[in-house]
């Protein structure tokens, strides 16, 4: 826990704002390479987003650049599955898009034009193929497509453990104070302490805009909820196929069904999306409305005894890819932000393409879709000092 009197006068290389998935993966990534790194967390690990996601792992079709960037990521989160605790709860479940009805067929069938054409292993299953490998949907669903390498991850234990690996790796944490302002020589706190570093690094989700004010983020609430355990229930990660639909849609307010087996037995519910509020707390209509849509796909999930509901925020910019890189004009004032509801999975990449940014190297996937510079908005670009 950083004192109220502790100023620390060595300079970092680079210092972290935030230790949600984004912040933690960046930590240890750039340890990692050998940067003296720190973190700045005003809260404690997970307690912003990440605690509040669903931990899904998957490639999305939205757009080229989203589409690199999560397949990308999801390879960094295959080759680090070996080493993830069993507490991270990583599963390779793989998710099913279902077609309820005739159109949606189609949009499975672009979609796996798509995928198969990037060289992602899907499988399209019939009517019947659907029913035997989730029993509990109802009957008379169209069909699937498998997206088989998708997995899972239990998103706080996934950010303890990679910012544990940033600290084995000489990484220092400062808890438990929020940093107030990025300042040419370094990071302001809330006591007045300076962390000083060559690079800061904005990795604070949907409260990047208190460092960077007028930054292009905005707050989408979503909700979940867990059953008690019924193990096998549900097999896969099940998602309508019109679940673009909601996340691209940037006014109305949206629920979709998007549901995950938990290694424990347990089953989370998923999902909504508003924009009209910034109050946390459940909004039990939103929530009627989300477990309905469930309902209409699982039948006997009414019959199941829901534990635990909550709701987080998903950080959103306008064109819905993340910031990752130097704000324009402030070549030592790194964002990594804006990651909507794909922040756990993008994580990893995001981490990777940040550090070959920083390191003057290529990066493994073009970094040039989510540059802040692509944004057209000068006054946030001189908002830090
Ligand atoms: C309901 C829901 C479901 C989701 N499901 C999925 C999913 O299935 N798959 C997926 O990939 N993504 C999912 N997401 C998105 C994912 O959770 C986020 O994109 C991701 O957690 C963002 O991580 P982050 O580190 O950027 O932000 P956060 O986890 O919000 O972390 C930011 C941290 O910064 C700290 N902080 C803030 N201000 C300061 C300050 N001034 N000084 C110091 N510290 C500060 C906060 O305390 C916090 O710990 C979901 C999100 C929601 C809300």
């Amino acid at each position: 826990m950083l004192g109220g009197s502790s100023v620390n006068r060595r300079a970092y290389d680079i210092v972290i704002v935030g230790a949600g998935i984004v912040g933690a993966a960046c930590a240890a990534e750039c340890a990692q390479e050998g940067m003296l790194v720190a973190v700045v967390e005003a809260a404690c690990v997970g307690g912003g987003a990440t605690g509040a996601g669903m931990g899904h792992i998957l490639v999305v079709d939205d757009s080229e650049a989203l589409f690199a960037l999560t397949y990308y990521s999801r390879s960094l989160w295959d080759q680090l599955a070996e080493e993830l605790p069993p507490e991270c709860e990583f599963q390779r479940y793989g998710t099913i898009w279902i077609a309820s009805e005739d159109e949606d067929m189609e949009l499975l069938k672009r979609k796996e034009q798509f995928y198969r054409a990037r060289g992602v292993a899907v499988q399209i299953l019939d009517e019947r193929a659907l029913a035997e490998a989730e029993p509990n949907l109802r009957k008379g669903l169209r069909g699937g497509l498998l997206v088989v390498a998708d997995s899972v991850v239990y998103p706080p234990c996934a950010a303890q453990f990679l910012l544990e690996r940033a600290q084995a790796r000489g990484a220092k944490i400062f808890f438990g104070q929020p940093a107030l302002q990025c300042e040419a020589q370094g990071v302001r706190l809330r006591d007045g302490s300076l962390i000083p570093a060559d690079v800061i690094v904005i990795a604070t989700g949907t409260w990047a805009s208190e460092l960077v004010p007028a930054l292009p983020i905005r707050k989408r609430k979503g909700h979940l909820a867990i059953t008690e355990r019924y193990p096998d229930f549900v097999r896969h990660q099940l998602v309508e196929v019109g679940y673009t639909k909601s996340t691209h849609a940037h006014e109305a307010d949206a629920v979709a069904f998007n549901v995950q087996p938990r290694p424990t037995g347990q089953v989370l519910i998923g999902s909504s999306r508003q924009y009209t509020t910034d109050d946390s707390h459940v909004d039990h209509k939103t929530l009627a409305r989300m477990l309905q849509r469930a309902c209409t796909y699982l039948p006997r999930l009414a019959e199941l005894m829901i534990i635990r509901t909550w709701t987080g925020f998903r950080a959103t910019t306008p064109d819905n890819l993340p910031l990752i890189g130097p704000i324009p004009g402030h070549e030592r004032l790194y964002l990594a932000t804006g990651h909507e509801g794909l922040g756990i999975t993008t994580s990893l990449g995001t981490a990777k393409l940040l550090t070959a940014h920083l390191l003057k190297r290529s990066p493994p996937i073009s970094l040039e879709p989510y540059l802040p510079a692509r944004m057209e908005n000068p006054v946030w670009l001189s908002a830090s000092r």
